[in-house]
């Protein structure tokens, strides 16, 4: 039997969930563990989006905006989403902290306080049944590209970031999430147009900044993001005895800016730095050190000794 069909909310109210996700908490779904694929289409339309390399061809100016724009925005999501809004490893200005959560914005993967709620949520209750994104509970592909998906994991849960909610821009970036990747696309487009004028011999357009400078290099990003939700809980050594199944992997360090080093985090959170050896590579740590060179951000949490003193070899 079909109950309640309507609580889900008509296409119309889910459509207008891209848009304005601060609505999310209006709709109930039935299924709110269940992917919601109205809701989705905007996410598996960047993946179609990336197809267009085919018709719009390439150049070296736009592959070189699209590892740019990639390493800036994992710089913003590893730094700021990650060790600074969910984990407040450092401190900072508000200017400063508003430019990296716009940053972060643009990476289409949702808001920092809907980032830090659920990224909260995962660390305290890593690998059961109320981790959103267990491989142990829920399998490879829903912790890699499954539950974000879902009723359950769109609204933000204020009561989990209730350091941050008190920023009036924050909680904007949060719920109008589209804004910022939208624009992202629409200076992508502008640029290369731009780029079609002036220097012709580049080789690129609109539509080729467009898919490259935006779609391939968003789409890059979130995979390599979530990386750290499906393998580096699966695939690499366990120095710290975590009740988790987090791991130390050095391919995800570095393609991730230094996530990879999993089961040092989830030993301790706290730090800045996740690297906690001098050979395990950490960019993110490296350029946060760059920032408080610069006095942008200041009070960077470390390792302390007794935690070296808990590792197996
Ligand atoms: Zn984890
Ligand atoms: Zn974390």
């Amino acid at each position: 039997m079909q109950a309640f069909p309507s609580r889900r909310g008509s296409v119309l109210q889910r459509v207008r969930l891209w848009f304005d996700a601060g609505t999310a908490g209006a709709v109930r779904s039935g299924n709110a563990q269940r992917i919601d694929w109205v809701r989705a289409l905007p996410f598996l339309a960047m993946h179609l989006a990336c197809l267009g390399v085919l018709w719009v061809g390439t150049s070296p100016v736009a592959v070189t905006v699209a590892a740019g724009l990639y390493a800036v925005r994992m710089f913003a999501l590893t730094g700021f989403y990650h060790r600074y809004f969910s984990h407040r490893a450092f401190r900072t200005s508000r200017g400063v902290q508003f430019a990296f959560a716009l940053v972060g914005a643009s990476c289409a993967q949702r808001g920092p306080l809907w980032w830090a709620a659920h990224h909260r949520q995962h660390h305290r209750h890593a690998d059961t049944s109320l981790d959103p994104h267990s491989p142990a509970v829920y399998g490879f592909l829903w912790s890699h590209a499954g539950w974000f998906l879902t009723p359950a994991a769109f609204p933000t849960d204020l009561e989990r970031v209730a350091d941050l909610r008190g920023y009036a821009e924050l909680r904007w970036l949060d719920r109008y999430d589209m804004a910022v990747p939208l624009l992202l696309g629409m200076l992508m487009y502008g640029l290369g147009a731009l780029l079609h004028v002036v220097a012709p011999s580049w080789g690129t357009s609109g539509p080729q900044m467009l898919v490259w400078g935006f779609f391939v290099s968003t789409v890059v990003l979130f995979h390599a993001t979530v990386t750290i939700n499906s393998l580096a809980h699966r695939f690499g050594r366990r120095r710290f005895a975590t009740r988790d199944d987090s791991r130390n992997n050095f391919w995800l360090a570095l393609l991730t800016f230094g996530e990879g080093w999993h089961n040092n985090h989830h030993f301790y959170p706290g730090s800045a730095r996740q690297g906690f050896r001098w050979w395990e590579l950490d960019l993110t740590w490296y350029g946060l050190r760059l920032l408080a060179a610069l006095g942008l951000i200041w009070d960077l949490k470390s390792v302390p000794p007794w935690v070296m003193r808990k590792a197996t070899p």
